[in-house]
């Protein structure tokens, strides 16, 4: 009988596969006493299976294909992470000294240790603490599965294909996947993913969305709905998963596939054409990009400049904070290396994102999101600001550079900043420096409270950019890296709406641009809307922005624009329903 099953649709796609069960973090771990002549037997039992998961994760690293819009760097510091736990002396040490003073097996040893340290991490309400977390359950499942020989559930290795018809894609189902597997997985040709746990911003979905899979995330209890074997289709569009479904199900979905894979090998003639609508309104397609080498690559995927750079990731990985000559001199090269405007953020640390380098101190905040991060920080330490401020002004020499400041939730917050850029440019000017003769600089605007106050900051602002990733976890109260609260995360719901054409509205009347950098700029299922909504800058991940720009093309702004104004004053969801739908 058919079973329809919701998660959390996080990688567009049709999938059609058969199940294959995945054992991910919790696999059955026996406990037994060993003799005290094994000691040393079983001290090096575990000691190889630290080497082999050495050997698997650097083997998985130089796997990471290139032309992943940047993302293929985020994936090799993960790993990189996972390497550095994997000798990680707070999981080692204690396991060693387990085997020798209990005398039990290696597995049973690690087991102990790995739900210590989780238990630790669990009472850490910080974010970043609980990714720990996530890390530690990772590498000791990655040790678990090579002590208990069972490497082999992944369903990729050198075993030479079996004659015959060629097998039913595989679609993996399990409580959770590290991105290193996700890798090796996608390699192996798997069809599509789905997980118990995580959420739309977990490096699984990062992952799956860079290679194009399928996937769904947050399907609770998946292992003990589906069974191994058993025919699914995943619709990771609209987070559905469909078991043992019937041969009118399948003739549809298999329609609604191809119909996907046309329209996608479509996209790349529309590269270099321009994004204008069907009744002629231009918009402009930039990239969000994370470190300076993606600035290249955004172009080669159609994008006009850079929306956002988010400059965090320089001060991340590293025991030293970045020198201004250091900063002036990555922000020169991208300036220079992109062909239109390149809008780089002041630092935003702080919430899920923290460093080693000391940029805080203190004890870790209960509400970090709402604490002493971005521009707040930067506000409090001038001279970590004042560094940065230098550096970028230095560099507005060599290309169109923006400046954007994150998090401001008041026009007096703004001005603070502004005049200490004012005055870090008249320092600079007396020092003799050479500088572009206008900066212009802008807010993100991502605290409802700007949004709300939109009209008054534009009075100060160059630009605005709308960062809907906070806006929306702030709006609705939602901790955005919280899968137990993501079914909460609703970027149509009508207060976020409404505080978008608020934004874009005041930006309209006091004539400065409103673009738009958080993930629903580049999710192609909310075009329609924002253009309806009167967004004309989108910035988003490079591989986003072909299929955005085809749905632009088809798009008639003006029509769009008066069903938002319908959808607004009515918030009725039949409205809303076709203003997203691709029809005209
Ligand atoms: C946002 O909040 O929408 C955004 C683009 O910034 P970040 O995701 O870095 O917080
Ligand atoms: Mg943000």
């Amino acid at each position: 009988m058919s079973l329809w099953l919701n998660g959390i649709g996080v990688s567009r796609g049709i999938a059609i596969g058969r199940v294959q069960k995945l054992s991910g973090g919790d696999l059955e771990i026996p406990e037994y006493t060993i003799a005290e002549a094994d000691v040393d037997a079983e001290l090096r039992r575990f000691a190889d299976a630290q080497a082999r998961g050495r050997e698997q994760l650097r083997q998985v690293r130089s796997q990471v294909p290139s032309g992943m819009g940047g993302a293929e760097n985020e994936i090799a510091a993960f790993i990189d992470t996972h390497l550095l736990m994997m000798d990680d002396r707070s999981l080692t040490d204690a396991v060693v000294a387990t085997i020798r003073s209990s005398r039990i097996n290696a597995e049973a040893a690690l087991k102990r240790q790995r739900d210590a340290l989780m238990a630790v991490f669990e009472q850490m309400d910080d974010a970043y603490l609980r990714a720990r977390r996530d890390d530690v359950k990772h590498v000791s499942a990655r040790l678990l599965r090579i002590l208990l020989n069972q490497e082999r559930s992944l369903p990729v290795g050198d075993a030479e294909a079996p004659a015959g018809p060629p097998p039913e894609p595989s679609i993996i189902v399990s409580d959770d996947i590290t991105p290193a597997d996700i890798i090796l997985l996608a390699q192996a040709g798997v069809a599509a993913f789905i997980t118990e746990y995580g959420g739309p911003l977990s490096h699984t979905a990062i992952l799956a969305r860079s290679y194009g899979i399928p996937a769904i995330v947050g399907l609770h209890n998946a292992r003990r709905l589906f069974r191994d074997g058993e025919a699914v289709i995943v619709d990771g569009d609209l987070g559905h998963a469909l078991a043992d479904p019937d041969a009118q199900a399948l003739q549809f979905f298999h329609a609604k596939r191809n119909q996907q894979r046309e329209r996608r090998a479509a996209l790349s003639g529309l590269k270099d054409k321009p994004a204008i609508s069907r009744d002629g309104v231009k918009i402009r397609l930039l990239a969000n990009i994370e470190l300076s080498e993606d600035a290249t690559h955004a172009a080669d995927l159609g994008a006009e400049g850079v929306g956002l750079y988010r400059t965090e990731f320089l001060y991340m990985n590293r025991k030293t904070l970045p020198t201004e000559d250091e900063q002036y001199e990555v922000y020169a090269r991208v300036a220079a290396s992109v062909k239109g405007p390149i809008t780089i953020r002041t630092l935003d640390l702080g919430a899920d994102k923290q460093v080693d380098s000391g940029a805080r101190s203190g004890p870790t905040p209960n509400n970090p999101a709402l604490g002493l991060r971005a521009i707040r920080l930067c506000l409090k330490e001038p001279d970590l600001f004042r560094a940065q401020v230098r550096a970028l002004l230095r560099a507005s020499a060599h290309g169109d550079v923006h400046i954007m400041l994150p998090m401001i939730s008041s026009v007096g917050e703004y001005r603070q900043a502004m005049a200490f850029i004012a005055a870090t440019r008249e320092q600079l000017a007396r020092e003799g420096a050479t500088m572009a003769a206008h900066v212009p600089v802008g807010a993100m605007i991502e605290v409802p409270a700007a949004a709300l106050a939109a009209s008054l900051l534009a009075r100060h602002c160059s630009f605005f950019s709308i960062g809907t990733n906070d806006l929306i976890q702030s709006t609705l109260a939602i901790d955005r890296v919280d899968d137990e609260v993501n079914y909460l995360y609703d970027p149509l719901h009508p207060a976020v709406l409404k505080l978008i054409r608020t934004t874009i509205e005041a930006g309209e009347r006091a004539r400065i641009p409103v673009a738009m950098c958080g993930e629903m700029a580049g999710d192609p299922r909310y075009t329609r809307l924002l253009l309806g909504l009167g967004l004309t800058e989108f910035s988003m991940h490079p591989a986003s922005v072909l299929e955005v720009k085809r749905i632009i093309i088809e798009s008639n702004v003006r029509a769009l624009r008066a069903q938002a104004a319908n959808l607004l004053e009515t918030g009725d969801p039949q409205a809303l329903e076709m203003l997203m739908a691709e029809t005209g």
